[in-house]
């Protein structure tokens, strides 16, 4: 076996320094505009025979780290576990992983995103575009099933005009949660009150189109309803099956995808009942590690798609190699 050159970290910035160099005296052969777009957020997949495409809504801009979004972490302490996992320490950002799943019966939307609405940032309100961009038409969408009630979650259901995007879609929810975040008497601050103002106008119209479904339903042919509340009174994951192979859907069973899984016993300030929350993330975060059962988990990086593992007290999250084939 060949010795590999013993490169010092000296040797390489004097390297770096003379390629440098080189760069700044070599002619200029082009100046091509900065292009300043992205590939469109649509990733396929295969479960089983389901034909499975993770439709972006671009992602929420949490800002800087603030205490106590998971309770008890101080600023400065939350700053420190991102610089630790290499993650940006100004601007905390979660993805909208919605799932559209071909059935080969049925299209189905797992989540919608947060619709028109700028609630976080600039940068969601994606998902039509994407949608488009991966050849799927908002008007064959036969179901919409939503984890839970929040608004990026299910602000995507009718447009600003109050027009349904999904025109031919059945909607298929937990009743808890409908009932919850259709009653404005349930909000304990204005923020919340804000949020359920804003899904009445979401969900109220389309009470005709709701279904509920119920904790253990299979109530499409390969997508069974789990109940998971704490986050919401009915959050709701999604265990999809096809031929011997599965997928879990975890919605907001955890935000972050080192933080909640380091420490599952945090409770996290968007909870509407954060210890409930923990503990439904501790056991069923245990069941999929145990069980070795892939996940999409709604808001971990793009496209979000990997396994859990136990790891000390907590988890850890092994994302999947992205295909480039299907
Ligand atoms: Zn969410």
């Amino acid at each position: 076996m060949q010795d590999l050159p013993d490169f010092s970290r000296r040797d390489i910035l004097a390297g770096l320094s003379a390629a440098g160099l080189a760069a700044m005296s070599a002619p200029a052969f082009a100046k091509a505009p900065l292009l300043n777009t992205q590939a469109p957020a649509f990733y396929r997949f295969k479960i089983g025979s389901i034909e499975a495409t993770v439709v972006s809504d671009g992602p929420l801009d949490l800002g800087a780290p603030q205490p106590d979004i998971f309770k008890g972490v101080g600023k400065e302490e939350f700053a420190k576990l991102l610089s630790d996992n290499f993650l940006s320490t100004e601007k905390v950002k979660l993805e909208q992983n919605t799932l559209v799943l071909n059935t080969g019966d049925k299209l189905v939307l797992i989540d919608t995103g947060t619709g028109s609405q700028k609630l976080m940032g600039p940068d969601t309100g994606k998902f039509l575009a994407n949608l488009k961009a991966a050849g799927l038409d908002p008007k064959d969408i036969d179901a919409v099933a939503i984890t839970h009630a929040h608004p990026d979650h299910c602000w995507g259901l009718l447009g600003e005009d109050g027009a349904k995007i999904f025109p031919n879609a059945q909607v298929y929810m937990s009743q808890e949660d409908f009932d919850f975040w259709t009653d404005v008497s349930n909000a304990p601050n204005d923020m919340i009150k804000g949020f359920i103002e804003g899904t009445r106008k979401q969900l109220l119209p389309l009470r005709e189109r709701i279904e509920f479904f119920k904790d253990g339903q299979e109530f499409i042919t390969g997508i069974q309803a789990i109940s998971a509340p704490g986050h919401t009174v009915g959050h709701t994951i999604f265990m999809i099956s096809s031929q011997g192979k599965s997928l879990c859907n975890t919605a907001d069973l955890a935000h972050h995808h080192v933080i909640p899984l380091d420490r599952p016993r945090l409770e996290f300030a968007f909870d509407t009942d954060g210890r409930q929350g923990a503990a439904t993330r501790i056991k069923l975060f245990g069941m999929l590690a145990a069980q070795r059962i892939p996940i999409l988990a709604y808001h971990f990086p793009w496209p979000g798609i990997g396994y859990l593992a136990k790891q000390g007290e907590g988890f850890r999250y092994y994302p999947s190699p992205v295909q480039t084939a299907l």
